[in-house]
């Protein structure tokens, strides 16, 4: 079974994955944590971030790992080939260059390959921007979550300061924020947008644990053979 969550950047996605997954007992994928990998290979290597021959070449051609600690179905690390580029992806430097790397038709291709291999695998909570669309489009649940810009800001601002990795100003961050959200939602290729069956979730001003709730909820349901309304 998928459940396919989608949305712009810091609407929470990644918190409620990974607490929905644990809940329900699924494996969780970060899609982004894969762009964002091959966007940190292609700055590490010099590569032109809009030659797309070049992107795609280097999507095919690397290995991107999750580190599973003792098991854990919720991944602790993401290396790619050979480098652990846990926190090396979350600076201001591949905020920017992720946006040029996802939206390489090339670069989507090799990604959405490898995706598919191992949401096929098992029973995953798969977070991102185009599951529901593309990667997914049967997904047993899609969720399209999302929040005002502001609340995304202030959301992402304080899990840079828990990670100790990216911006803490935030204007620079909500200015981050709305400039990826505008080239994700207006690139030709998977644009951002939510899929006509998806169950669209605002969580501005809603506690996460009541989103993450209802959404274990759905799942069940699902899970059950019923259908979520
Ligand atoms: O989820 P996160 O904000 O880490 O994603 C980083 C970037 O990766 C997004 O801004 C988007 O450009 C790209 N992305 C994508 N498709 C996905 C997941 C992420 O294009 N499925």
């Amino acid at each position: 079974m998928i459940v396919a969550i989608d949305g712009p950047a810091g609407a929470g996605k990644s918190s409620v994955a990974k607490a929905c997954a644990k809940k329900i007992g699924f494996k969780c994928l970060d899609t982004g944590a894969m762009y964002r990998a091959v966007a940190w290979l292609a700055v590490q290597r010099g590569i032109a971030l809009d030659d797309d021959a070049a992107l795609g070449k280097l999507a095919d051609g690397c290995k991107i790992e999750f580190r599973h600690e003792d098991g854990n179905p919720i991944a602790s690390g993401i290396s790619i080939d050979g480098h652990d580029v846990t926190e090396a992806i979350r600076t201001t430097e591949i905020d920017k260059a992720v946006s040029p790397v996802s939206a390489a038709g090339s670069v989507r291709e090799a990604m959405v390959d490898q995706q598919r291999r191992i949401g096929d695998a098992g029973n995953y909570v798969i977070e991102g921007r185009d599951i529901g669309t593309v990667v997914f489009p049967n997904a047993d649940l899609k969720i399209y979550l999302t929040a005002t810009n502001e609340e995304r800001a202030h959301r992402r601002v304080r899990q840079n300061a828990d990670r100790g990795v990216g911006s803490i100003d935030y204007a620079e961050v909500l200015e981050d924020i709305i400039r990826r959200d505008e080239a994700d939602k207006n690139r030709g290729n998977s644009p951002l947008r939510p899929a006509d069956d998806a169950k669209v979730m605002d969580s501005t001003g809603i506690y996460i644990e009541d989103i993450i709730e209802s959404i274990c909820t759905y799942a069940n349901i699902v899970q059950e053979g019923g259908k979520v309304e």
